[in-house]
């Protein structure tokens, strides 16, 4: 395993649709393995292809706590097939934001079709901070990000303050 750069905006790349997984193979498996070990060491509880650079339509999802035994959810192809009338409301980061939180309201469940790590066509239902990672990384396949759910100021701010705290993080570097 491999660990990869993740992409932060503005990089043009996270705003790009991916391209469906056509057979789970050993370079797709390699792929699912290095974006694993990039979200664990990030760290963060989900991570979609396209943030380290591959547009294709593969997440890895991660919800165990510190200390518990881990508990990967690889998500190729994913599908969204039904969402709740009922939202919830969890402040949302992103490994491609990095530093900036914000609320995103979002249905508090879903129900999400998708091929496993070996393959296999695999449903579940998913609820609370589940749906709300599952749907936050669905939306990174579509090139959508989560300062998109919230009004324009808010998302000018966010897109502001990361530009800045990448300046100045140049700036210590040189
Ligand atoms: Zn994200």
């Amino acid at each position: 395993m491999a660990k990869k750069k993740i992409l932060t905006v503005p990089n043009p790349l996270l705003r790009k649709v991916s391209e469906p997984v056509n057979s789970i193979n050993a370079e797709i498996k390699n792929l699912m393995d290095d974006m694993l070990e990039t979200m664990y060491s990030a760290p963060g509880i989900g991570l979609a292809a396209v943030q380290v650079g591959v547009l294709k339509r593969i997440i890895v999802i991660d919800l165990s706590k510190d200390g518990e035994k881990k508990n990967p959810l690889f998500i190729v192809n994913p599908q969204i097939t039904y969402k709740s009338d009922n939202l919830i409301s969890y402040e949302e980061g992103c490994l491609s934001i990095p530093n900036q939180f914000a609320e995103v309201k979002r249905p508090s469940s879903c129900k999400v079709n998708f091929l496993d790590y070996h393959g296999k066509k695999t449903e579940i239902n998913a609820d609370g901070l589940l749906a709300t990672c599952i749907q936050h990384e669905v939306d990174h396949l579509n090139g959508i990000l989560f300062i998109d759910h919230l009004s324009k100021l808010k998302k000018d701010l966010i897109l502001k303050k990361t530009k800045k705290q990448i300046r100045e993080i140049d700036r210590v570097i040189v």
